[in-house]
């Protein structure tokens, strides 16, 4: 991408706003734009993140057995008188009517309408298990929206839903939901820590929510420290063993670690004072386990085994990809920007002409843009004519991974700079040690 082509507003000034650094980097970097309270445009630099992280999202359910469709935003409010939340749910559903008068609703969550498309197909035990996802667009709401799209009205959420004939059943598929999360948060660059939830207005007998620490974040938690260095769940994971993935819950749930909701301070104090962790944290994942609250009253049965017909278990499994775009700049970010981990980063190198109409200069970016396109790295080309202080100013704020920077002199020597993002460490080399160290 030709920086001269794209579309990319960056803020010279900090927007007034932005109380916390994500929201600030967000909207300096020309990622996002509020159209209303709470309601945001992902525009192109931020869209290649949101698309980067919802790619990994989606690898992580599929390994992990769930399966995409896609479920409209807006509802009928007669599904969900069935289940009784239409009048439960209070005023973060957002109620509309159509023409002919009838009540629709922009779908907070998804849980009755997709007991819906269960019911309506789903007769037998033998098609279970089943888990249904969707990456799609939420609204609630929110008294408060805040901190850009770290709480907004309308967000973004992966909700997967998994369909069991036992609990034993249903436990095993919450126990694939929670590795998988454990695998996602870890690609994206995080450490997020299961946290024992309370299970709210989505009901429930088990849950967790997976918090990042950070000190901008809105819950309070309470946690062993142990949690920051504990093992992955590794890409080889059979998430058809039952054994070996409640050995995975059963080793990420031994320690204490409860958001402020369930907390429980004579147990907490059990743990040896230097191994407490109490801090901040965000929340991007929730998963729950509610049994039969959503199957019973709508009638969503299968034939087991027996012969008999029995109500469906469920779990119902989010995360907040919108929400984790800024949760992922928070943990990662320094006083000149963002720092992208290089698996969400919208490109994984932009090119940095210091002066641009410089024949020799233009030739060389032209070459290495060409070269690394070519070998398929998402490529960032400033070839704009703006003074080379800016270009490094824009280059650092929106953290592309690696710059290669091309500058008169050193192409004159057939040389560039490759500068890391992270750890700002500059090495001179030949224009095709450059490429070759992307292309191998
Ligand atoms: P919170 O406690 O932060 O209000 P919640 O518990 O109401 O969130 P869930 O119903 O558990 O949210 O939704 C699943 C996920 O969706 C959350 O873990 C979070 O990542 C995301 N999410 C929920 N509400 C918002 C919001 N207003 N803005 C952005 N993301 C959100
Ligand atoms: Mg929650």
């Amino acid at each position: 991408m030709r920086l001269s082509r794209y579309f990319m507003p960056i803020l010279k000034e900090n927007p007034k706003e932005a109380e916390i650094v994500s929201h600030r980097l967000m909207l300096r970097a020309g990622m996002i734009r509020q159209q209303s309270q709470g309601i945001y445009s992902w525009l192109p630099l931020g869209k290649r993140v949101l698309d980067k992280v919802n790619a990994i999202i989606r690898d992580e359910q599929n390994r992990a057995g769930a399966i995409e469709l896609s479920m409209p935003t807006l509802q009928s409010a007669e599904l969900w008188q069935e289940s009784g939340r239409y009048d439960a749910y209070g005023k973060e559903m957002l109620r509309i009517k159509d023409r002919q008068d009838r009540p629709m609703l922009y779908g907070p969550t998804n849980e009755e309408m997709v007991t819906d498309i269960f019911r309506s197909s789903v007769k037998s035990y033998k098609d279970l298990p089943l888990n249904l996802y969707h990456i799609q667009l939420k609204f609630r709401d929110e008294i408060r929206p805040r901190f850009g799209t770290m709480r907004s009205r309308e967000f973004m959420m992966k909700d997967a839903y998994s369909f069991d004939l036992t609990r034993e059943g249903a436990e095993h598929s919450y126990n694939k939901m929670f590795a998988a999360y454990l695998r996602t948060f870890d690609r994206l660059g995080l450490r997020a820590i299961p946290m024992r939830a309370d299970t709210g207005p989505i009901g429930g007998k088990l849950s967790h929510e997976f918090i990042i620490l950070a000190d901008t974040g809105e819950s309070e938690v309470f946690c062993h420290k142990d949690f920051v260095d504990f093992d992955i769940p590794g890409e080889h994971t059979d998430f058809d063993s039952v054994e070996g993935l409640q050995a995975i819950f059963n080793k990420w749930t031994s320690l204490y670690a409860a958001t402020s909701e369930m907390h429980d301070q004579a147990a907490f104090n059990a743990v040896p004072e230097g191994d407490r962790l109490s801090a901040r944290g965000i929340e991007v994942g929730h998963i729950f386990y509610f049994g039969t609250k959503y199957s019973e009253p709508m009638g969503a049965k299968v034939q087991g085994p027996d012969g008999k017909e029995h109500f469906v278990h469920m779990g119902s499994y989010g995360i907040g990809p919108t929400r984790l775009v800024p949760a992922i700049i928070e943990a990662s970010h320094d006083d000149n920007g963002i720092i992208w981990p290089a698996s969400v980063a919208p490109f994984d190198i932009v090119v940095i002409n210091m002066k641009a109409g410089d024949q020799a200069c233009d030739d060389t970016c032209e070459l290495i843009y060409a070269a690394l396109t070519k070998a398929g790295k998402d490529v960032l080309y400033d070839d704009t004519d703006d003074r080379a202080g800016t270009k490094f100013a824009t280059a650092d704020l929106i953290g592309v991974p690696v710059q290669i920077i091309a500058g008169p002199r050193a192409v004159a020597n057939g040389e560039v700079e490759v500068k890391d993002r992270k750890t700002g460490a500059r090495e001179t080399m030949t224009i095709e040690a450059a490429i070759n160290r992307f292309v191998a």
